[in-house]
């Protein structure tokens, strides 16, 4: 059953549709195991769709899925990152020399773009600090010794040739493919429609087996899940018959699956209501208390890594609770601190 799980991350040149291939680009040591790269043939060559961590493993796979299309970097002549994060611009800034194609991204990712080229260790930073505003003093602490215990120099996320902001026609030569904004995951985050074969690239706006995360960017967003859901809602009219994520396999049926990661977001909403606590709790505690991931982990099983998102996580729900009137914010000393709301219509 584990097997099968991860069987779309095996290497390999899956034709999903005609003249479309998903290539998974491996991510060594990540619970994620793979990012799907996408090649499109087009009119004036392929379109790669994401492309992985900057690292021998991606290159390798990336080369070998050209090779089985009987062709090398060269016959790339376009490259549309989905959104800033590494797995799907790592290799960008590769693929561009070698190619000489065309690289773009979300507008609404320029300024993680440049945060992260310009001053990692500030763009870092901030991050830091975020968490700090959420009591997560213990995140913090782990991040900075796992930062540490790596010898990797940190990304520098290559500047795109052009933002996109949606609603543009990606290749005006064909294949007809929409550009649609669809924030949340970052703000910049974009999906492609292909309305003549019905597919949604996806990118990590819709995945089949995991809740993506939200507003890992800077500067960080307020609104970040608000924007989610609504961005769900969009693509949910889309009249798409295959779905091509970034991670794990393609699928149909995304109403159903949009429908679900709806409904699991309304269902945290009411959980973070019951954990918080009447002295007021903050988003550290409420993610504390808290079961993650498909399968219920507690937070503390958790790598620094993935509880600073199970943090941000709890703060983007408990800033639409707070946003809904449902409950109320108190800050002091730059923490936050969830209260229920008090008098007439408190739950
Ligand atoms: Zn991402």
């Amino acid at each position: 059953m584990a097997e099968d799980r991860y069987s779309w991350a095996e290497p390999a040149l899956e034709e999903v549709a005609d003249g479309v291939f998903r290539c998974p680009l491996p991510l060594p040591g990540d619970a994620l195991r793979a990012v799907n790269a996408y090649l499109v043939r087009t009119a004036r060559g392929l379109l790669l769709i994401d492309c992985g961590w900057d690292r021998d493993e991606s290159r390798e796979a990336l080369l070998s899925g050209l090779r089985r299309l009987g062709g090398a970097p060269g016959d790339i002549s376009a490259i549309f990152a989905t959104h800033v994060h590494r797995d799907h611009l790592g290799l960008a800034g590769w693929v561009r020399q070698e190619s000489g194609a065309w690289l773009s991204l979300g507008l609404g990712d320029r300024e993680t773009q440049v945060a992260f080229a310009e001053n990692p260790a500030r763009a870092r930073q901030a991050s830091l600090d975020r968490l700090l505003s959420c009591s997560a003093e213990d995140v913090v602490e782990r991040l900075l010794a796992a930062d540490q215990a790596r010898s990797d120099a940190p990304w520098a996320p290559p500047a795109p040739d052009v933002y996109l902001v949606g609603g543009e026609l990606l290749l005006p030569e064909g294949p007809a493919l929409r550009v649609i904004a669809t924030p949340g995951h970052t703000r910049g985050h974009l999906c492609l429609f292909d309305k003549g074969r019905s597919i949604l690239f996806a990118g990590d706006h819709v995945l089949p087996h995991i809740t993506p995360s939200l507003g890992v960017e800077l500067p960080l967003a307020d609104s970040a899940l608000a924007s989610f859901m609504d961005s769900l809602q969009l693509v949910r009219e889309l009249p798409a018959t295959l779905v091509l994520p970034a991670h794990g396999p393609a699928f149909s049926g995304l109403r159903e699956r949009v429908d679900e990661l709806l409904d699991h977001h309304r269902d945290r909403l009411e959980r973070c209501l019951e954990v918080v606590n009447s002295k007021g709790s903050t988003a550290r505690e409420v993610a504390g208390a808290l079961p993650w991931t498909r399968r219920r982990r507690t937070f503390s099983s958790l790598d620094p890594f993935n509880q600073m998102l199970a943090v941000f996580e709890s703060e983007a729900h408990l800033r639409v609770l707070t946003d809904n009137g449902r409950l109320r914010m108190e800050a002091s000393a730059g923490r936050g601190r969830y209260l229920p709301q008090e008098g007439p219509g408190a739950q």
